[in-house]
């Protein structure tokens, strides 16, 4: 039993209960029971006023892209000219292994608590999840471009299924299937995927949806349509699919979406990054979508910190919307926590601070003078605060963080072996350098 008391509770349950300050008793993992005032029992730990809220949600991330931070910035063809000969040439187990502990480290220290993946050796992924004590979904990826883990989608789909084997029961970490995109698997193999799916209920589909503009060039000329009609064709467009991106998506198509039981996950940097565009959230949210907030890789976004979307997130649909009320803060909360739960079905677990539910949560300062005076503590949590403000993290009840310290990892270790991976990408860097010459 662990009981936490001297809190400034943010429940983000339906209602937004905030408790000024008050006490939660976890137990077995779950809280048990949370209220306002003094703990009713001896043995708590203090707080110090600090804020406890639910653990963020990260809906769409390649985790293992930590070692591509910052390669090839501001070159157009980058994908081409370094990231696909890296993946074909150097992404190994080893490798991911060692991208996806760097990830998890990133997002303990930034209050992520759980984190939907997809990429290559995805069952490295899980490990990393696992013993970090996060909470993840991992999506082994399929498609039809020269794979590090997979040359035939026949090979794909074995990798997954020993992959939902290796986490079949397993309590932090559900495996899952990841086509993609539309045009790197075309109608056949989604239909293959919603056939696994119908088979695999308790396993989500992830992919890449509506993203670009080379994408809805792709669709118009191979089917005559636009990404979600293809996958509606494929007959994928159904609960459990985890779609990223959505930026081409009118409102008839929303509401397929939302009838569908599909959940977005909204990537504001990495789509600002790349130029690509915004994607419609508040028209998306309006027509009843869910929509959970990503960082995506941090090849695309160069940061696995939520705290760092949700400025932009707001920014970009007022923007939209020519409207300072458009997207409220507390909304853009609730889609960093309880709607990512959501979009991941997991909302029955996670994502708020209520009884039953699993005791994964952040503990946060408010003592720095950039956070201070406090009018509206979600404004605060957008505007204000940054990952590095988290000073505790915890999930299925377990501190993998407190005073900023790491309790599952060593931070040196993982830092030293990502560096030494980016040493040897540099070196097969500098000879696709010389060669383009
Ligand atoms: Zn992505």
């Amino acid at each position: 039993m662990t009981l936490l008391a001297n809190a400034r509770i943010l429940t983000i349950d339906p209602q937004m209960r905030e408790i000024e300050n008050g006490w939660m008793r976890i137990e077995d993992g779950l809280i048990a029971e949370l209220g306002e005032g003094a703990a009713p029992e001896r043995g708590a730990i203090d707080m110090d006023g600090d804020l406890l809220m639910p653990g963020m949600v990260n809906t769409h991330c390649h985790m293992a892209m930590t070692l591509f931070r910052g390669l090839g910035e501001d070159v157009d063809d980058r994908l081409y000219r370094y990231i696909l000969p890296l993946e074909r040439e150097c992404v190994t187990a080893p490798v991911v292994a060692a991208g996806s502990r760097l990830a998890a480290l990133e997002m303990i220290r930034g209050g992520v608590t759980t984190v939907a993946d997809m990429y290559y050796f995805e069952a490295e992924v899980g490990r990393a999840v696992a013993e970090a004590g996060m909470r993840g979904i991992v999506g082994q990826t399929l498609g039809d471009f020269d794979a590090p883990d997979h040359d035939t989608f026949d090979e794909a789909f074995a990798l997954t299924e020993a992959l939902v084997e290796e986490f079949d029961g397993h309590r932090l970490v559900t495996a899952s299937i990841a086509p993609h995109a539309p045009y790197s698997t075309d109608i056949p193999v989604m239909e293959r995927v919603a056939a696994w799916a119908q088979d695999h209920p308790q396993n989500p589909v992830q992919m890449h949806l509506a993203e670009s503009d080379a994408e809805m060039a792709w669709c118009a000329e191979h089917h005559d349509a636009r990404p979600v009609e293809v996958v509606a064709r494929a007959g994928l467009l159904r609960p459990g699919l985890i779609a990223a991106h959505c930026l081409h998506i009118n409102e008839a198509e929303a509401e397929q979406l939302a009838a569908n039981g599909v959940g977005v996950a909204h990537n504001a940097r990495s789509n600002g990054k790349a130029g690509r565009g915004i994607a419609p959230v508040e028209m998306m949210r309006a027509a009843g979508v869910r929509v959970g907030l990503a960082t995506d890789g941090a090849m695309s976004g160069n940061t696995l910190d939520l705290f760092a979307q949700l400025a932009p997130a707001s920014m970009f649909q007022k923007i939209l919307g020519h409207s300072r009320s458009v997207l409220p803060a507390a909304q853009l909360i609730r889609m960093a926590t309880v709607e990512g739960a959501k979009v991941l079905g997991m909302d029955g677990r996670i994502g708020s601070l209520e009884p039953g539910k699993a005791a994964d949560l952040i503990r946060i300062k408010l003592d720095d003078p950039r956070v201070q005076p406090i009018y509206d503590i979600y404004s605060t949590l957008v505007f204000a605060l940054m990952a590095s403000d988290v000073s505790a993290t915890m999930v299925d009840g377990r501190w993998l963080m407190r005073e900023r310290e790491i309790e599952t990892m060593d931070p040196a270790r993982v830092i030293a072996d990502a560096v030494q991976v980016a040493g040897e990408f540099n070196q097969r860097i500098e000879a696709l350098d010389r060669s383009m010459q």
